[in-house]
């Protein structure tokens, strides 16, 4: 079987120094909030290009914390909205909610998945504060339009770069190209903890003080709490690997890119269409995802001939339970996305022959 995501494999790369790194956090007896936070944060703030990066307990609370940093700094209020994409994983979504905002849904682009920046002046309105385009399956979006149109309504641009470390837009890094951005380090993603964490970069530092302080309690100072914070901390052991990890993290970017080219190369069947980049280094592939008109039968097929795939997402946010007075509504671009798309397996651990495998099986695919 050529498995989706060979995490033990990915991690096995590192093992030796995952321990050391572990080792060293056991070694100096301070497990919350010391060291190894700190440094990550500068480190990854470096390869960011950002000012400031806030470790949190995972990429859901990020985005959380954003905007409720935001409600602090009296910019939103209950009931503002916010515009985000259709198609997005739910978490972006529920981190509006979280905080008692209203999202307001916009189909993406058909070709690339991502936000389409064209439809989102049509939906601002007097209640718009904010724009959170997410850079999906690790391709970030049109952030020159996006800007523009923040900068023109006044309005905050959060960046979901949860599936995008690394990925750049005319030579910047996400996490740089707006307002704030929400990570997350969950173990899939191309950077992943050995467990859930996250974090917040920007180059507000009013925004990264209040963010810093939400996530501990309400507090920069001990014993004095100055908003209604939560618990929402990196820990150090988590932050000890992802030093590890962030090192490896741009070659991890340029396996993935080998593979995508072995796909673009040589997949060649008029029944799949492959993914659209924008730009070189636009995309870092965190999912390679296809579409078919078939594609249940597609999966079900490469299951048999020992490939596994996963759909990302098959339910789209507004069919979901959790948003049930949402379900009457109609995006028909994002619905024949969840319809069709297929995500094929990629990683830093996966080989040429594998590839060229699955490459095989989808050009027998008829
Ligand atoms: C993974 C993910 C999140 C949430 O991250 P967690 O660490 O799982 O909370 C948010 N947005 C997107 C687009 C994601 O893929």
């Amino acid at each position: 079987m050529i498995p989706f995501l060979n995490l033990k494999k990915l991690n096995s790369q590192y093992k030796n120094e995952l321990l050391k790194a572990c080792q060293r956090v056991i070694d100096s007896g301070w497990y919350i909030l010391g060291e190894e936070v700190n440094n990550f944060e500068k480190e990854f703030a470096k390869y960011c290009g950002v000012k400031y990066c806030i470790g949190v307990a995972n990429g859901l609370e990020s985005l959380i914390l954003i905007l409720r940093a935001y409600k602090e700094m009296g910019m939103m209020k209950e009931g503002d909205e916010v515009i985000v994409p259709a198609n997005t994983y739910i978490a972006s979504i529920l981190a509006i909610t979280e905080n008692k905002l209203k999202p307001i849904l916009i189909e993406p682009d058909i070709k690339t998945y991502l936000i389409n920046p064209e439809l989102i002046e049509k939906n601002i309105t007097k209640r718009t504060k904010a724009i959170l385009p997410v850079h999906l399956y690790g391709q970030v979006c049109q952030m020159d339009k996006i800007n523009k149109i923040a900068k023109k309504y006044n309005l905050k641009v959060v960046e979901d770069s949860a599936q995008s470390h690394g990925a750049e837009y005319e030579g910047i890094k996400c996490g740089n190209l707006g307002d704030a951005s929400g990570f997350s380090f969950y173990p899939g993603k191309n950077l992943g903890a050995l467990g859930d964490a996250g974090t917040v970069t920007t180059n507000d530092e009013k925004l990264a003080e209040i963010v810093r302080a939400l996530r501990n309690y309400g507090s920069h100072k001990k014993y004095e709490n100055l908003y209604q914070g939560i618990n929402s901390r990196l820990d150090e052991i988590q932050a000890a690997i992802l030093r590890v990890k962030l090192k490896y993290l741009d070659r991890e970017i340029e396996k993935r890119r080998k593979i995508v080219d072995l796909y673009f190369k040589n997949i060649k069947n008029e029944k799949i269409i492959l993914p659209r980049l924008t730009g070189r280094k636009s995309h870092v592939w965190h999912l390679f995802v296809i579409r078919c008109i078939e594609r249940n039968r597609l999966k079900e097929y490469l299951h048999k001939k020992g490939i596994e795939t996963l759909i990302h997402y098959p339910v789209p946010p507004h069919k979901q339970m959790a948003y049930k007075e949402w379900n009457k509504f109609s995006f028909p671009i994002t619905e024949k996305i969840h319809r069709e798309v297929l995500s094929l397996p990629i990683s830093g651990v996966q080989t040429c022959h594998e590839t060229l495998k699955i490459v095989e099986a989808l050009n027998d695919f008829n």
